[in-house]
């Protein structure tokens, strides 16, 4: 081999808020804490720089080494998006321990078994999770310390033998520390899919699939974020590293602005209007609230040009809604925790620019084609592979430099299948099409697609129609037994406030646009729907909910 005579410079996580703060070091980090004075809860406006983040997160690392903590050390988060979590991003990575960020809308037996797992040695919580923290410690010994992300003033009113205060901690350092340069394949964060059956799996970052992936997320056919920006993210940081925002951000540059515990349509519109947001991302039940807050207010968006939707599939209404109604971008993005999580993003190509503007929404309502990093395919129940032509679906699997290759300590079985060059493709679990162009469409979850005498339904498209209707806030479907056919489509429907709809007219609603045997059997309405702890429905309790139920066709 004829070596390249390059330097050889690691791809490290420190390596981003160093760059930040060296070249775009007065570019502002803006945050909502939940310290504040307001009396609705949400707090107090908190600002600074990445200059001024950069330090405090090496006054981290080094609070962190005097508590002991070590190389390859996980060091757990309970935390909303906000400067204190940004820090410990970069802190605790950045000194070569791994941060591990907990979502704190799971279960406490959950949170319980993945602290526990993960053998976090610290927790670091806002204060929103004291009276948490209070039931999980008990049952989490591994835990040395409980880190309150706060100052004295605020200290939460627990009892623990172990409470330490974040303020005090980081004060008592100067920041004159150095960032090892680490081998570029260590461990650097950690994240517990939110699987909805079974234990949760540890998917395990490493510095090097965490650069690659904030390089690819970056780029203007992905998330395309700038210096020029300024990104609001609403995903939360504990959910697959909010799409690689806090490294893709310090990255190029872009103004950050953190919403912390406030995230209903209006903290979040008002946050985006005082702020300057230009760009944000999250799951379609947030833009859910937003919209329905902004169409009862009659406001519109001054700066915000564009969102990023995924984490579940993002209805064509809501893309044509943002666009035509708010002038707001929609971007369109897949991808899942074992991914880092981004993998497909539909943004159009050149050739597509001279279609019609419904032509243009059927592409950017499929979730896209793949970022440069990520491969994908699908196979048949052989593991054949099938067709690009749009029509076939298919298991859907991934290959990637920023995709898992097993789960944390083994647990959660050997994930990936070898094919015929012996190179390992990460199973997705979703159904899904590819085009002739190379978008993907995901029909399904696999759990979730309705097998109804031998054929397949999707239960995305049938949602996607039925939030088409102007009277439906949320649409999920799910398969009910049928004598006959084994399952067939039961719609579950939350109107929207004041609507007036019935049953009749909402499966009428479905023809001409589904094949005949595609149409849901039934329609019922509730009041709201079950969602996980990423924001997705929660079908697995809505099949338990209407197991009973009786189809009239039945
Ligand atoms: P998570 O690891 O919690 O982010 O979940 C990943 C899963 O969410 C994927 O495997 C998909 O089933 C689903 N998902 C994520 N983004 C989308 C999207 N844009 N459309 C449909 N499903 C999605």
């Amino acid at each position: 081999m004829l070596r390249g005579l390059i330097q050889e410079v690691p791809l490290l996580i420190s390596s981003l808020i160093t760059h930040a703060s060296r070249h775009h070091g007065d570019a502002e980090i803006v945050s909502r804490t939940v310290e504040g004075p307001a009396a609705d809860g949400s707090g107090a406006i908190h600002r600074y720089t990445y200059r001024d983040a950069h330090k405090r997160a090496r006054q981290l690392a080094q609070a962190l080494a005097r508590l002991g903590v070590k190389d390859g050390d996980r060091v757990g988060t309970l935390a909303w998006n906000g400067y204190r979590h940004f820090e410990a991003f970069y802190g605790i990575s950045g000194m070569g321990a791994v941060m591990h960020t907990v979502n704190p809308r799971l279960f406490p037996e959950q949170l319980v078994y993945i602290i526990n797992h993960a053998e976090d040695g610290y927790m670091l919580f806002d204060l929103t999770f004291a009276p948490l923290v209070e039931k999980l410690a008990p049952a989490c010994k591994g835990v040395k310390g409980w880190i309150a992300m706060t100052d004295r003033a605020h200290m939460p009113k627990i009892t623990l033998p172990n409470l330490l205060c974040y303020e005090e901690l980081v004060a008592a350092e100067n920041g004159n520390y150095e960032w090892p340069q680490l081998d570029e394949y260590t461990a650097s964060s950690l994240c517990y899919t939110s699987g909805t059956t079974g234990n949760p799996k540890g998917v395990l970052y490493s510095h090097r699939s965490t650069v690659i992936h904030a390089f690819a997320a970056a780029l203007p056919d992905a998330l395309n974020i700038s210096a020029r920006d300024v990104m609001l993210p609403v995903v939360p940081m504990f959910h697959a590293n909010a799409w690689s925002l806090p490294y893709g951000c310090a990255m190029v540059g872009a103004k950050l602005v953190f919403p912390g515990a406030a995230l209903d349509g209006k903290s979040l519109y008002e946050l985006f209007e005082a702020e300057k947001v230009t760009v944000s991302a999250g799951v379609p039940t947030v833009w859910l609230a937003l919209l329905m807050y902004a169409g009862q207010e009659k406001k519109k968006f001054s700066t915000m040009n564009r969102t990023v939707i995924g984490g579940s599939a993002c209805p064509p209404a809501m893309i044509k809604t943002f666009q035509e109604e708010y002038g707001v971008q929609v971007l369109h993005a897949w991808g899942m925790t074992e991914m880092s999580p981004l993998g497909t993003v539909s943004t159009l190509k050149a050739k597509h620019l001279k279609l019609s503007k419904e032509q243009k929404l059927a592409i950017q309502s499929k979730q896209g084609h793949n970022i440069f990093g990520a491969d994908m395919k699908i196979v048949d129940g052989e593991g054949k592979d099938l067709p690009w032509d749009g029509k076939v679906f298919g298991d859907l699997l991934v290959r990637g430099p920023w995709i898992t290759s097993s789960y944390f300590k083994g647990e959660g079985g050997d994930p990936l299948r070898l094919d015929e060059k012996g190179q390992g493709w990460f199973p997705t679990g979703d159904v899904a099409t590819i085009d002739p162009d190379g978008y993907m469409q995901i029909t399904d979850r696999s759990k979730d697609v309705i097998k109804t005498g031998g054929e397949w339904i999707s239960t995305i498209d049938l949602e996607n129609i039925a939030v088409g209707h102007p009277a439906v806030a949320e649409a999920a479907v799910i398969g009910c037994f049928h004598p006959k056919w084994d399952e067939r489509p039961l719609l579950i429907v939350v109107k929207k406030p004041g609507a007036e709809l019935t049953r009749e007219e909402l499966l009428k609603f479905y023809e001409g646009k589904v094949a005949k045997w595609w149409m849901p059997d039934d329609c019922v309405f509730v009041d709201q729907l079950p969602h996980t702890a990423t924001g997705k429905l929660l079908k697995t309790k809505l099949r338990e909910d209407f197991k009973g139920h009786k189809l009239p066709t039945a």
